[in-house]
């Protein structure tokens, strides 16, 4: 069997969209799982578009993530240089055997040639005002030039680009792993550059020449890339490298949450959730997007969820490892149909991943968050406070952002909770509680119950009744972790403080 080799092949244009990150995990599930190499290239050919940091962007997001480079820029490898930007002598030297062979032209076209011929399709009803089979014999290039001409102008440096002969009518066709047969006719096709004419060339020549020289086995990409298949299934063809074509995996588009067309980062703006990795502040315009990591997001859950928008284990189990992931995955068994970005199936994953993690783990979180925060607290404490809340977060950030009254007394109380639940017996209790409290040495999370337990009986009103109460005097807020543990962790003089400066502030 061939040897499996697959790339990512992003352009450094601005930051990494999820997509990408999808695209390059299936690549990696399918080279992990077959004892693979899988390439990270860098298709930077497109100089108007290149956006610095963006390469280091998308390595360090890859990092984060777990994706591991076998070959590529930072990695190195037999196939180096993996920028394209410092291949160009390749790309010329290929194109060159496509022209020698009739295969490509020279086209010395000005822009407004080109915009005239345009207009003069257009104005004669042409539904197709591509530059093509039927329209290359009226333009300015070396099929309609004499030899002499030809030579001429590139010897006086005439600017030109050159441009693939694409075969007038005939049926080109490809097999999707995915999609099955794939036909196109080829007057569909028009004559695309190749080579610009700035030297540099383009996206479907660098990549079709690299695919076959770091030879690749599956070329795994996003369905946008389909359209642009049968042309490469050409080159390969013109190239006589037929027989090495890689496979075609073209993945389903990540869809809006309501299924409505393809995710944009407008869409994830709107509806509040990051659509990039790690956070990226945009060089030209100096917005900032927040990431997934940045949002509290866990590698681990992220890689999960994205495996899952588009493919399926054919089980029900959901709660995958990156090795485990790797071992379940194959191509049949991802979807042709497009994939809702369910982002409460991440948060439900991420909850999943932050319950699993041990109280260590949780806390360091807590004390990333404490330090910002210039706030300390004792080892013990942090273990506490994040055992009680482990089953109640969502993100890395809440065990900080919901448990702020560990470190701080209310400032204000759960208003919904003082109209209903504030009452003379919430005050009674409150006053013997707190007086109770005051005079035992520790307050366990037992010790505080059964002393609750002795004051209402005492006073013969029912626990249930004022249990909010007690919470929102201690805490001000309506619901939270289980409270006599929230109290142990406070301690008897915190909580009988809280307790008598709600009770001094609370009318009823
Ligand atoms: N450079 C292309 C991109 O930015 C690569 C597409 C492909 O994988 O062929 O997505």
């Amino acid at each position: 069997m061939r040897e499996v080799r697959v790339r990512f092949a992003p352009s450094p244009t601005g930051a990494l969209h999820i997509g990408g990150i999808r695209t390059a995990l299936y690549n990696y599930l399918l080279a992990k799982k077959l004892n693979g190499t899988m390439i990270l290239r860098i298709e930077d050919t497109d100089q108007t578009r290149y956006v610095p940091g963006a390469e280091e962007y998308i390595e360090q997001s890859l990092a984060w993530v777990g994706i591991k480079i076998d070959e590529g820029v930072t990695a190195g490898g037999p196939h180096a240089p993996y920028r394209q930007s410092e291949r160009k002598s390749i790309y010329k030297q290929h194109v060159q055997k496509l022209i020698d062979e009739g295969n490509a032209y020279y086209a010395f076209d000005t822009e407004e040639e080109l915009e005239a011929m345009r207009n003069r399709l257009k104005a004669a009803g042409s539904s197709n005002q591509q530059y093509s089979a039927t329209t290359r014999m009226i333009m300015n290039n070396s099929l309609t030039l004499s030899e002499g001409e030809t030579k001429k102008n590139l010897d006086a440096g005439v600017a030109y680009v050159i441009r693939l002969k694409v075969p007038d009518s005939e049926e080109v066709q490809l097999h999707d792993l995915i999609r099955g047969e794939v036909k196109v006719h080829s007057s569909q096709i028009d004559d695309k550059v190749l080579m610009k004419s700035d030297g540099m060339p383009t996206y479907h020549l660098a990549n079709v020449v690299d695919d076959y020289l770091m030879k690749i086995s599956h070329v795994i990409r996003g369905e946008e890339w389909l359209p642009s298949a049968p042309l490469h299934v050409l080159l390969y063809r013109f190239f006589g490298w037929e027989k090495d074509m890689p496979q075609f995996v073209h993945l389903p588009l990540l869809l809006k949450p309501d299924g409505n067309g393809k995710l944009s980062k407008r869409d994830a703006d709107q509806m509040g959730f990051p659509i990039f990795p790690l956070t990226w502040t945009d060089p030209k315009t100096n917005e900032l997007a927040k990431g997934f990591r940045e949002s509290g997001y866990l590698p681990e859950a992220l890689i999960n969820f994205l495996a899952f928008l588009g493919w399926n284990p054919g089980t029900t189990e959901e709660i995958f490892s990156m090795e485990e992931l790797a071992q379940a995955f194959s191509i049949e068994r991802i979807g042709k149909a497009g994939a809702k970005f369910d982002i409460q199936k991440a948060q439900w994953f991420n909850q999943q991943y932050l319950k699993a993690k041990t109280e260590a783990d949780l806390a360091a979180y807590l004390f990333e968050s404490l330090q910002q925060e210039n706030i300390l607290c004792s080892e013990e404490k942090a273990l506490k406070i994040c055992s009680i809340m482990k089953e109640r977060v969502t993100f890395t950030q809440d065990f900080w952002q919901q448990g702020k009254f560990f470190f701080h007394g209310p400032t204000s109380y759960d208003e919904q909770v003082i109209a209903k639940k504030w009452n003379e017996d919430v005050v009674k209790v409150l006053t013997l509680f707190s007086k109770e409290i005051s005079n035992t040495a520790e307050l366990t999370a037992a010790v505080a119950k059964s002393i609750l337990e002795s004051v209402t009986n005492q006073l013969g009103i029912g626990t249930g009744k004022i249990l909010q109460g007690l919470r929102v005097a201690v805490t001000g807020n309506g619901s939270g972790p289980d409270l006599m543990m929230t109290m142990e962790i406070l301690g008897n003089e915190e909580v009988a403080n809280r307790i008598n400066h709600a009770l001094s502030i609370i009318k009823k």
